[in-house]
């Protein structure tokens, strides 16, 4: 007998986990799930998890490893997370390794014991930097800095670099030319566990709570000592945000810890600042704009309990907690809290696992919530909390369907739409224009022979960017000059077909020359601080047309928008996903709320050449609840999710015959196990090939869950055994999101 075998999960992408004796010379008595192992793997060195011990192997213990050293006398995990692993592990079929290593910082991974944090020194607005705030003439060509000079006002306490890093691209480079100023200063942290006097806590004219929100706050103040799922659907604007300030205050007064995720373009200097504004101690702030000292510092605080707060994007589910007490997902209906590669979780829907296995309640936001979320509101599984109103009243934009069959259309843009854009800007106001395509074109073609700008590798044409005068592919991100002839007939009659926003700012800039005109998209904000210093001219009034693509629908309010218009609804209405409808109408209201305020509400007008589309008329006439539930009609009748569960089975090679011959071998080994399960496939994607390979899909789709999730049990398994062609990359998405 050589003692326990230890059971590890190696960082790899093999679908099972590593069998290896104990260390020499290690007290055994003190192992236990979860304790970070380095062990000899191939012939690296790798830190692993131990998932188990166990008295048998099924291989020769003879010929088994020695772990080579146990990195922690305590799991660095708490068990909540460690339970949370194992239930993703099986329920999204994916190798253990990497599902446990996506929970842990790099340095954790790497190896660094998990010391206890360190507060980060904050930086402090001085009183000469008020003055220069004030003076607001000094800062006027300094946007970045003014920006960051406002956070900091806001922050009685000071802050540190790793939650300025949000606010401003720039902020190390800011704070120092603001220190060099006198502006700010940096203070040294107080020591943790020592007790600090509780920072000035800015006055702050006490805010009213409409009925609806008394109301949700009850509820879910009622429910903090057990699991339930609040769905809070609030149109833009109605005080969401103070429904989730008092509930955590709440839970902040019974000791415990509250965790807040937000799509990642969704986590804003805006709200920042107001959690931090309201909310005691340091927070925690959880994001990809960290180093990996930051994001280990951070997840320290947040395991400690120093951080009460912890604010993160998608990965911030695991985020270890020592007295959580609630978990909150704000814009829950946002598909980046899905992962689209390697372990592809939803966070929005693990949070609900964590919160069902902690006791706690589970909040999830939203204007627009995803069908699925409404699905099981209207089955009474999550608990609907509704927010009618506005704050401080004010209606509700006004939405208008603009059919622009048959009308003369200037680069996209109608007539009747046109009008209704001089009306507003005669007035003073902004204009809102959005279109979610960049670049100029996005096909160029020959007008003698036919010829199309396709990209070499994809199944996909070729974006024309006339500033960069290039072609760029939006899938592989390949890009040549623009053609000056055509390679086919060598015409030079060349003519770019489509609309992208750079295009609409052209004809725009000829059809209003008197005017400021900002274009808001990835392009356009490359550049370090162009976001910031865009963002500040809207707000100054210079820029009195915006031009944006869904970068416009996240986070950022213009009060002074008075007209917003949605240049292309066609696209939405009839993409190849039977989610574009739903992610449409989501874009359409988020897009909507981004305007006008109580005194001066703003008007949405849509063109579209299917005015009579009945989920779009049932949107603009009803609203978001009543497209809802038309939209889970059709989803029904279709059986598509949530009426129906799916896992998609990819597949990828250099050679198109392999990716098919993969997934045919995988249907068959399919086929005596698939009870009560359909398998569709194996098809070619919808984009076949991208960046040079190959792409098949398999469908695997089941009315009850648990007869998918048994099968991909057995299936699963199955295929690592036979999926010997190392040519073909595979993967499987439970829950795909995306069927491409
Ligand atoms: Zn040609
Ligand atoms: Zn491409």
């Amino acid at each position: 007998m050589t003692g326990p075998i230890l059971r590890i999960a190696v960082p790899s992408p093999l679908y099972r986990t590593f069998d290896y004796l104990p260390p020499p010379d290690r007290d055994l008595t003190a192992l236990r799930p979860g304790l970070r192992v380095r062990v000899p793997f191939g012939r690296r060195q790798v830190v692993g998890f131990l998932l188990e011990t166990s008295d048998s192997t099924s291989l020769d213990p003879a010929a088994l490893r020695p772990a080579l050293e146990i990195l922690d006398s305590e799991p660095p995990l708490p068990a909540d997370v460690l339970a949370l692993l194992q239930w993703a592990r099986r329920y999204y079929h994916h190798p253990p390794g990497e599902v446990f290593a996506t929970a842990l910082p790099v340095l954790l991974r790497q190896g660094e014991p998990a010391l206890p944090p360190a507060l980060p020194p904050s930086w402090r607005i001085t009183a000469a930097g008020r003055t220069a705030l004030a003076e607001s003439a000094v800062l006027r060509r300094a946007p970045v800095q003014r920006l960051l000079l406002e956070h900091l006002a806001g922050c009685a306490d000071g802050a540190s670099l790793e939650t300025l890093r949000p606010v401003a691209r720039d902020s190390a480079a800011t704070l120092r030319a603001l220190r060099a100023r006198g502006w700010v200063e940096l203070i040294a942290a107080p020591t943790p566990n020592t007790p600090t006097p509780p920072p000035p806590r800015i006055p702050h004219p006490p805010l009213i709570l409409n009925a609806a929100q008394a109301e949700a706050i009850a509820s879910i103040a009622a429910a903090l000592e057990r699991f339930q799922v609040f769905l809070l659907e609030g149109v833009t604007g109605s005080g969401k945000t103070e429904v989730y300030l008092r509930v955590i205050e709440a839970v902040l007064a019974r000791g415990r810890q509250a965790l807040v995720l937000t799509p990642e373009i969704g986590l804003t200097p805006q709200l920042l600042a107001r959690f931090r504004e309201r909310l005691p101690g340091p927070l925690a702030v959880l994001h990809s704009g960290l180093n990996d000292r930051e994001r280990l510092n951070a997840w320290l605080l947040a395991r400690d309990g120093t951080a009460r707060v912890v604010v993160g994007t998608r990965s911030a589910v695991f985020a270890p907690l020592r007295a959580p007490g609630i978990l909150i997902v704000d814009e829950e209906h946002d598909p980046s809290f899905k992962q689209q590669d390697g372990f592809r979780y939803h966070a929005r829907d693990l949070a609900v696992v964590r919160g069902r296995q902690l006791g706690i309640p589970v909040v999830l936001g939203s204007a627009t919530p995803a069908l699925e979320s409404c699905q099981n509101a209207r089955r009474e599984r999550y608990q609907l909390l509704q927010l009618p109103e506005r704050v401080g009243g004010g209606a509700e934009p006004a939405i208008d369907i603009l059919d622009v069959r048959r009308q003369p259309l200037l680069e996209g843009l109608s007539r009747p739409l046109l009008e209704r854009m001089r009306l507003h800007l005669a007035r003073n106001e902004q204009v809102l224009l959005f279109l979610n395509r960049r670049g100029f074109a996005p096909i160029l073609l020959c007008h003698e022979c036919g010829w199309l700008s396709a990209c070499r590798h994809c199944d996909a044409r070729m974006t024309l960017h006339l500033r960069q005068r290039r072609l760029i592919c939006h899938h592989c991100g390949d890009s040549r000059p623009v053609d000056s002839v055509c390679p086919l007939c060598g015409s030079v009659d060349l003519r770019p077909l489509g609309h992208g926003t750079e295009r609409l700012e052209t004809a725009l800039r000829q059809e209003f020359p008197d005017l400021g005109i900002a274009r808001m998209d990835r392009d356009s904000t490359r550049r370090r601080g162009s976001l910031e210093t865009l963002l500040a001219d809207i707000h100054n009034g210079d820029h009195r047309i915006l031009i944006g693509t869904q970068m416009l629908a996240k986070g950022h309010h213009f009060p002074d928008v008075t007209l917003v218009g949605i240049v292309d609804a066609d696209q939405g209405l009839h993409g190849v996903d039977f989610r574009s409808s739903e992610r449409m109408a989501q874009l359409i209201l988020q897009v909507a709320g981004r305007a006008g305020r109580a005194e001066k509400p703003g008007n949405v007008v849509i063109q579209t050449h299917h005015p009579d589309h009945p989920l779009l008329r049932v949107l603009v006439a009803q609203g978001y609840p009543a497209f809802a539930a038309a939209a889970l009609a059709e989803r029904q009748a279709a059986l598509l999710p949530p009426f129906a569960h799916q896992a998609l089975l990819r597949a990828e090679a250099a050679d198109p015959e392999r990716a098919t011959a993969f997934l045919k071998a995988a249907r068959a080994l399919a086929e005596p196990l698939a009870d009560g399960v359909e398998l569709l496939g194996p098809a070619p994607a919808p984009m076949e090939r991208r960046a040079g390979r190959y792409r098949a899909q398999l469908l695997t789709q089941a009315a009850r869950r648990q007869d998918l999730h048994g099968f991909l049990d057995r299936w699963i398994a199955r295929l690592w055994e036979h999926a010997t062609d190392r040519q073909v990359r595979w993967s499987l998405d439970v829950d795909p999101m995306e069927l491409y």
